[in-house]
């Protein structure tokens, strides 16, 4: 490291190099130079040739060190730290011995625990008892380096500072911030361009005044101002603050402020520096963005649909005020997820929806909402769609929708097709029904009117063959009546069904049994295929029995001859199968699709094969309601295979026997010894010529009519007759309020009476029963059996 060159005052310089040759003048023999010497200012000592120390002053011993300069006769060179200095130190010397007095200048020296920079100044003297010796004096520059370093340090950072200070200014001046300074009072005392560019106001102009007169407007927050006041005033700065400030011609400026009070070394306030930025812009886009963000908020607020921002996890940012109502959010309520809102079931299809929107676009979703205070469910169709933000989704719009009244429209407009279509279906049926009711009506009344022209004049054989037809007639409306009757009792579920197990093989073999003749006479063999004897099923048997004897006559009557028909019975898990299989005419692809059709006989009419075409419509129906069902196994055009099923008991219990499901034919009694007479209290005058043309025909029996109620009553207790035989329409009192009279008056109250209807319904038998009448016959009558119930009738006991 380079030594600093030691400045020198010249006064020092001369005044040592002068006091050198003034000692040795005096000579060394003086004694006075010795008390000269050691009272000097200045520290000096005297060194021999090489330098070793012969004496030193009591400045010098101050300077470096009594003890070792007074130890023996120690070396100069030992107090010089540096080895150059050193050499320098010999060669001046060497110089001083010759008599050229010289400087070792800047010579660094221990002193106690520090250095110390001194001068050396060396001066000979001359030769004491032939040695030379040289005078050395100190002048220590110690302190005097010391204050120049620092001048150097302080003038350097003067320096920095100047430079500093001119480039704060330049950047003040060019900078695109507003920047002002005021004097304590807030007075302008400097403004920079981009003020005077910004403001409007020239530098010149804004001198002396304050910022408050230039720049302060209409909407200027007079308060604001007074709190940026009231902190300077406490010497306190003011940061970041907005306040709208105005142009010279009045434009809106908005600035973003920080004021700096300057203070100078003793804490004076000096003046305020202001730098301010012009916020105009931004404030504008931010005004923009709040004005667009209000409107977008009131339109999303006055959507009539329900409008949810959600997040992906379900949780509800903002929601419309129709939302609030559907979903019955609370305005106080910190924002709920939608999850509390719908019923368990829907949480995880709202997940899964939400998650969708997220991945793949819009969905929709219908769900049921729950909503306090309502005790139904609210069903909803929620449609999301995805909200861009950033690049990616950052939320999810869903618009909620009650759709309650909807959803009753459509069941609604459901009922409704519904009736209409059962309205349809039901002109259809009446339609149908009128037809195939008129057709055996035409035959009756044709050849009626053909036996009334022709009475006279027709042979016999004619007659009878158009009677023939008359009564097949007959019969096959009554057959078509009773299965009206019966369909209609099933749809309006008037049947019940009396359902135990049954053994079905026993049952089958009756069904058999009961179309066999039919069978014999077609040449049909029909057969059993009962793998499983016990096999049974739970069933009414009587109504079984009617479903069975359905299928079973129609594939005889659908048959050809030599053809076949199988019952086969078989177990098919919990279900019992019974199959009614032939080889007959079967059913083309269009028929099939017409089976089960009420009247629909499927062209059967053509053929001439009898039926009504409600028959397998009666049976399914009546599967059904013993739990099970029926229907088409298979057709083609070799045959046909229908299936009933039904349950299987859940144990074997024991299978009741079938009742009453075979009627045989019972022979009309023959008639007891002596007249029995009968009152037919009927107003239907052909119907009275019908009864009175059958008991004419037979010998026992005499006949009363009475046309009325009330008549009725009379002759009753005139005649006294073996039984009362009462229609129950009548022009007066119906048949069981004659009943009801007749049982009142003791004259008449032990005959037994008969109830002759057309009204076929079991609760019309029931409560014809329970009125005391001894049985009920319906129209039109079958001849044996009305007289079979006259004699009984005639028989039974009277009470
Ligand atoms: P129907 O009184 O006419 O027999 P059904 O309701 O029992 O009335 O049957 C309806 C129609 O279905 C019949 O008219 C007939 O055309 C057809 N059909 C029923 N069973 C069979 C069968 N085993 N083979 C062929 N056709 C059948």
């Amino acid at each position: 490291m380079q030594r600093p060159e030691p400045q020198r005052p010249a006064a020092d310089r001369r005044d040592a190099v002068a006091l050198g040759p003034a000692i040795a003048d005096w000579g060394l023999a003086d004694a006075r130079f010795d008390s000269l010497f050691h009272s000097l200012p200045v520290p000096a000592l005297v060194v021999d040739a090489l330098g070793l120390v012969r004496t030193a002053n009591e400045a010098c011993e101050s300077l470096l060190g009594v003890p070792r300069l007074r130890a023996g006769r120690p070396a100069l060179m030992r107090w010089l730290l540096h080895a150059d200095d050193r050499t320098r130190l010999r060669m001046a010397l060497d110089n001083a011995r010759q008599g050229r007095g010289g400087c070792v200048d800047g010579v660094e020296i221990a002193h106690g625990d520090e250095h110390r920079t001194v001068d050396l100044w060396l001066s000979g003297l001359a030769p004491l008892q032939g040695e030379a010796e040289v005078v050395v004096t100190l002048i220590d520059q110690t302190e005097r380096l010391h204050t120049v370093r620092q001048l150097q340090a302080a003038h350097g950072e003067l320096m920095r500072q100047q430079g500093e200070n001119r480039q704060l200014a330049e950047v003040a001046r060019l900078t695109g911030q507003l920047v002002m300074v005021t004097d304590p009072q807030f007075r302008i005392t400097w403004v920079n361009e981009a003020f005077c560019r910004l403001t409007g106001w020239r530098s010149e102009d804004v001198t002396g005044r304050t910022p408050d007169e230039l720049l302060q407007g209409p909407d200027t927050d007079r308060a604001a101002m007074r709190r940026i006041r009231e902190q300077l005033d406490v010497g306190l700065p003011v940061e970041r603050t907005e306040i709208l400030n105005y142009t010279r011609d009045g434009r809106a400026l908005w600035l973003l402020m920080d004021i700096q009070p300057m203070r100078d070394e003793a804490g004076r306030l000096t003046h305020y520096v202001a730098v301010q930025t012009d916020i105009t812009a931004r404030r504008a886009a931010e005004e923009a963005l709040r004005r667009s963000d209000e409107q977008q908020r009131a339109l999303f607020d006055a959507e009539p649909h329900a409008l949810l921002l959600m997040r992906r996890d379900g949780g509800i940012v903002h929601c419309n005020a129709a939302a609030r109502v559907l979903f019955g959010i609370d305005d106080a309520q910190p924002a709920p997820t939608l999850y509390d809102r719908l019923a368990p079931e829907d949480r995880e299809a709202v997940g899964r929806m939400l998650a969708s929107v997220v991945l793949g676009g819009p969905q929709t979703l219908r769900l049921s909402v729950i909503r306090s205070g309502l005790d139904a469910l609210v069903p909803v169709e929620l449609h999301g769609v995805p909200v861009l933000r950033d690049g990616g989704v950052g939320a999810v719009l869903a618009v909620a929708r009650d759709i309650s009244d909807e959803l009753a429209a459509q069941a609604l407009r459901m009922q409704h097709e519904e009736a209409e279509a059962a309205s349809r279906a039901k002109s259809r049926f009446i339609a149908r029904m009128s037809h195939e009711l008129r057709t055996p009506l035409n035959a009756i009344l044709g050849f009626a009117q053909l036996l009334e022209a022709g009475l006279g004049s027709l042979p016999q054989a004619q007659k009878r063959q158009h009677l023939t037809s008359i009564l097949g007639a007959g019969r096959h409306l009554l057959a078509m009546i009773n299965d009206l009757l019966d369909l209609s009792l099933i749809e309006s579920d008037r049947v019940s069904v009396d359902c135990r197990p049954v053994a079905l093989r026993q049952l089958a073999q009756e069904a058999l049994d009961l179309v066999a003749p039919m069978a014999a006479q077609r040449g049909i063999e029909v057969a059993l295929v009962a793998p499983h004897a016990e096999l049974q099923a739970v069933a009414d048997p009587v109504r079984l029995m009617q479903v069975l004897a359905n299928l079973l006559s129609n594939g005889v009557k659908y048959n050809r001859p030599g053809g076949r028909v199988e019952l086969r019975l078989a177990r098919l898990g919990e279900q019992a199968c019974i199959d009614v299989v032939d080889d007959g005419i079967g059913l083309s692809e269009e028929q099939r699709a017409h089976l089960f059709e009420p009247f629909n006989r499927l062209g059967a009419e053509r053929r001439g094969i009898e039926g009504t075409g409600i028959g397998l419509v009666i049976a399914r129906r009546l599967a059904e309601l013993m739990g099970g069902g029926l229907g088409l196994l298979g057709a083609t055009e070799a045959g046909s295979a229908f299936r009933v099923t039904l349950p299987v008991p859940a144990r074997a219990d024991a299978a009741a026997p079938p009742r009453g499901t075979v009627r045989q034919r019972q022979a009309v009694p023959p008639a007891p010894g002596g007249e029995r007479h009968v009152l037919y209290v009927e107003d239907d005058e052909v119907n009275a010529l019908l009864l009175e043309a059958i008991l004419a025909r037979q010998p026992d029996w005499r006949l009363t009519v009475a046309r009325d109620g009330h008549e009725g009553l009379r002759l009753a207790r005139e005649i006294g007759p073996d039984v009362v035989l009462l229609d129950m329409q009548l022009p007066d009192i119906d048949g069981l309020q004659v009943r009801d009279a007749l049982a009142a008056d003791p004259a008449t109250a032990g005959l037994p009476c008969l109830l002759l209807t057309a009204d076929a319904t079991e609760s019309t038998r029931q409560s014809a029963l329970q009125r005391g009448f001894i049985g009920v016959e319906h129209k039109p009558l079958v001849v044996d059996r009305l007289l079979q119930a006259l004699a009984r009738a005639c028989d039974a006991p009277r009470v």
